[in-house]
């Protein structure tokens, strides 16, 4: 059996990206915080496919309850390792830095930044002993240009960029990669809030992406044929800002 990790897959692009990932033969762990009805809905889809999967609830944010949630798994999976792992938990909380509350500054970095490193630090092991490993990291456009009214999201997305490359360089010779999707605005609960007509004019295609486009590069950043790339941002924003 193969495994992989998608992080946020209660909904949106992490949903979608565990579709993809089940297509291509993975078991899907399906990690949520607090949309459990949502990740059981992403399971019953993952099972449409033909594939299979089941709920992992932890924070990513909250070390102590990741490492629980992942003890837990391997302890009844002893021969088995998680091979391909996309941190794509994420959170918004928009507003000019000057009224910007603390806890809005440190939940943003703790899910997105944070996040990230308790996830990732637990399975490098098992990938670094297999001498092979797939790590995708969901950023943003935000993360690349720095964005007004998204100071905190923009330093996480940024801090994970390059928490990206550096990690790359760790292990690489080791058959693992690591790479970052930079999404610009994709179709998802996140961004409801957001004027889209007013936005989508801003886009050379015209239009907001799908949650499928973005699964669809991640999916080809797991498989075989990208073995090659490796530390790299991937922009994916139907040419806005380019
Ligand atoms: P979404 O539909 O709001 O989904 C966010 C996911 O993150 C949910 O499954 C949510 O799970 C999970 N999550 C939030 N806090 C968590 C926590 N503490 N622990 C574990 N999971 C947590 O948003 P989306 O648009 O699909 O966003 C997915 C990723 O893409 C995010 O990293 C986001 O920053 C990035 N992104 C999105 C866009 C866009 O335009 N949509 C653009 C650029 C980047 P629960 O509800 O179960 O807690």
């Amino acid at each position: 059996m193969k495994y992989a990790l998608v992080t946020g897959a209660s909904k949106g692009i992490g949903r979608a990206t565990s579709l993809k990932l089940a297509e291509m033969g993975y078991f899907i762990l399906i990690n949520y915080n607090s949309s459990r009805e949502e990740a059981e809905k992403t399971l019953e889809l993952v099972k449409e496919i033909g594939s299979d999967g089941e709920l992992l609830k932890f924070d990513v944010s909250d070390a102590t309850e990741t490492k629980s949630a992942l003890d837990t798994w391997t302890a009844q999976h002893k021969n088995e390792y998680i091979e391909v792992l996309v941190n794509n938990a994420g959170i918004r909380k928009d507003n000019l830095m000057i009224w910007m509350p603390e806890e809005d500054w440190t939940s943003v970095l703790n899910i997105s930044l944070n996040g990230f490193f308790h996830v990732t630090q637990y399975m490098l092991k098992n990938m670094l002993v297999k001498r092979f490993g797939r790590i995708i990291n969901i950023v943003s456009l935000s993360g690349i240009k720095g964005m007004k009214g998204q100071a905190n999201y923009s330093a996480a997305k940024g801090g994970l960029i390059a928490a990206t490359k550096a990690l790359a360089a760790e292990v690489g010779p080791r058959n693992v990669t690591v790479n970052a999707v930079a999404p610009g605005f994709i179709q998802t609960e996140m961004v409801k809030d957001l004027p889209e007509e007013e936005l989508k004019k801003l886009i050379p295609v015209g239009r907001f992406g799908t949650a499928e486009e973005v699964a669809s590069l991640v999916g080809f950043l797991a498989s075989k044929e990208a073995s090659y790339i490796t530390g790299e941002v991937i922009s994916i924003n139907g040419g806005i800002y380019t």
